[in-house]
């Protein structure tokens, strides 16, 4: 098949898998309250082909046009490629969809193009991840990922006391397959998906092999429950809430009841070498490729819109408010100039696969910090109008519309439908409910900040000589 449209897209999610929504199984594709974020979704999958240019390539086995995020790089060139893609794809709902399906594709691309993570162990292991890959490719599918433990007790370490009992791990093994059960947090995208795909993230202990596991298995499959956080997208018109009535992406706990997983399925099982190894090898440069240009395709409409925000009060000119713009711009370039750094000395990152300069997963870090800031920002510039601000359909009365144009509109010559319609999107953008829940999302999608600080140092001492100090003072005699 390859690139699929929007209608195939949606053919695929009508099947068994099991999902909760408000204390309720529901049919995804049949539920009246999900319909508006199924539209979002599934635009994803025309827009692609509307910007096929940028989007899509030729799949170089069947010859029909694939993602573009699902090629392996090979060069500075493929990076390129893929930069247009993410680029483009992000601009579908200005950064607001964490989880388009590029990003899982991204990640699974980047597990494909590493046989070397996968030679400490049986490289069987591989190819079926390699299949698996092939499968995505051709059926255009949409993975969820689940790569944290589900800890509850945070005194302890994360698979140990009540937690080692509530994770995912394997419960039987058969010669066909592997019996899981546990819980794993959280699936974004989990019920509009087709495959959920579970890999590492922080590495595991010695002693902990039944927890080591990366495997995938469609949605649907018996034992699969994704019980669903509140919807909080909303059955409103889209120039009253642009993000909430399309891009509630949903976010679901995900249990695993005795989930079989047939072995061409299951691409570690155990090795603590492989295991450990993957995340290093294939986040920082790679996955953080598809993050950070989402990230700045985000902060570009965050900034345009504090510039809206500030025209329609007339204080662009505004000593305070136009630092907090330049603040916003500030990040936009060294988000922009990171990448752009990170492409230029992309390298072989290990089987000739190409990926960004890993020091890119800096912008993790403090990207949160930054995104967290632009919601200040909104809040600050934008005080009570962001709430003070009549639905759309107000302006369809004539006597009401004539009241709002005289009463209500903007500064600088702005109309009261102009200045409604920029207050209701910033509030949509970072205060309504799913302007809180991307907020949450940017603060901790790919860990939080505190484990990510922690890593830099380690990384820096890992990677980097020190001893600056020692160096000045022996220098300057002073030792
Ligand atoms: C909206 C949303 C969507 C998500 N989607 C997905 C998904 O699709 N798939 C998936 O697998 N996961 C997803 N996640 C889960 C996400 O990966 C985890 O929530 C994230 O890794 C943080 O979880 P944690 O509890 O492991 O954080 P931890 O790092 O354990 O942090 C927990 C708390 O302790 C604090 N903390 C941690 N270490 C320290 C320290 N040393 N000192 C002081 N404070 C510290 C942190 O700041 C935080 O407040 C999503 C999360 C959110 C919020």
């Amino acid at each position: 098949m390859s690139a699929r449209t929007s209608k195939q897209y949606l053919a695929g999610l009508a099947d068994e898998r099991e999902v909760w929504l408000d204390g309720r199984r529901v049919k995804v594709t049949e539920e009246p309250r999900l319909r508006g974020s199924l539209a979002g979704m599934s635009g994803y999958y025309d827009w692609q082909h509307k910007y096929a240019e940028d989007c899509l390539v030729t799949d170089p086995v069947s010859g029909k046009p694939m993602s573009a995020s699902l090629i392996i790089p090979r060069s500075r060139e493929d990076l390129a490629v893929r930069h247009r893609c993410y680029d483009r794809i992000a601009r579908y709902s200005y950064g607001m969809l964490g989880r388009t399906p590029d990003y899982c594709n991204t990640t699974l691309s980047g597990q494909a193009g590493r046989p070397d993570v996968w030679a400490k162990g049986d490289m069987r292991y591989h190819e079926n991840l390699k299949r698996f890959h092939r499968e995505v490719i051709e059926g255009d599918l949409s993975l969820t990922h689940t790569i944290i433990h589900a800890a509850i007790d945070r005194s302890v370490p994360e698979l140990s006391g009540m937690n080692a009992d509530l994770t995912l791990r394997v419960t039987s093994r058969h010669s066909d397959r592997i019996v899981v059960s546990g819980a794993k947090l959280l699936a974004t995208l989990g019920p509009f998906a087709d495959e959920i795909f579970v890999y590492p993230a922080a590495p595991i202990q010695k002693g902990e092999e039944q927890y080591a596991l990366v495997f995938s298995v469609p949605v649907k499959t018996k034992g699969v429950i994704q019980i669903c956080r509140d919807h909080y997208g909303v059955d409103a018109k889209l120039r009253d809430r642009p993000f909430s009535a399309r891009f509630d992406e949903q976010d679901a706990f995900v249990i695993f009841d005795n989930v079989e997983v047939p072995n061409e399925r299951v691409f570690v099982d155990g090795n603590l070498d492989v295991y450990n190894a993957i995340a290093p090898a294939v986040f920082p440069g790679n996955v953080l490729q598809q993050t950070s240009i989402r990230a700045a395709v985000k902060l570009e409409f965050a900034y345009d819109l504090c510039v809206q925000i500030a025209r329609a009060q007339n204080t662009e000119k505004r000593p305070d408010v136009v630092m907090m713009l330049g603040e916003i711009y500030g990040y936009l370039q060294l988000t922009r100039m990171a990448i752009n750094s990170a492409e230029t000395r992309a390298f072989d990152s290990g089987s000739g696969t190409y990926f960004p300069h890993p020091d890119l997963a800096i912008v993790k870090t403090f990207m949160p910090m930054w995104m967290l800031r632009v919601n200040d920002i909104i809040d600050t510039l934008g005080t009570h109008n962001l709430l003070v601000t009549p639905n759309m359909d107000t302006f369809e009365d004539p006597r009401m519309r004539q009241l709002l144009e005289r009463f209500m509109p903007g500064a600088n010559g702005m109309s009261a439908q102009e200045r409604a319609r920029i207050f209701r999107t910033a509030w949509d953008f970072s205060g309504s409910a799913l302007g809180s829940r991307v907020e949450l999302y940017e603060r901790y999608y790919l860990a939080s900040r505190q484990r990510s600080l922690a890593g830099d140092h380690f990384t820096a001492q890992a990677t980097e000589k020190w001893g600056q100090v020692r160096g000045f003072l022996e220098e300057s005699g002073a030792l």
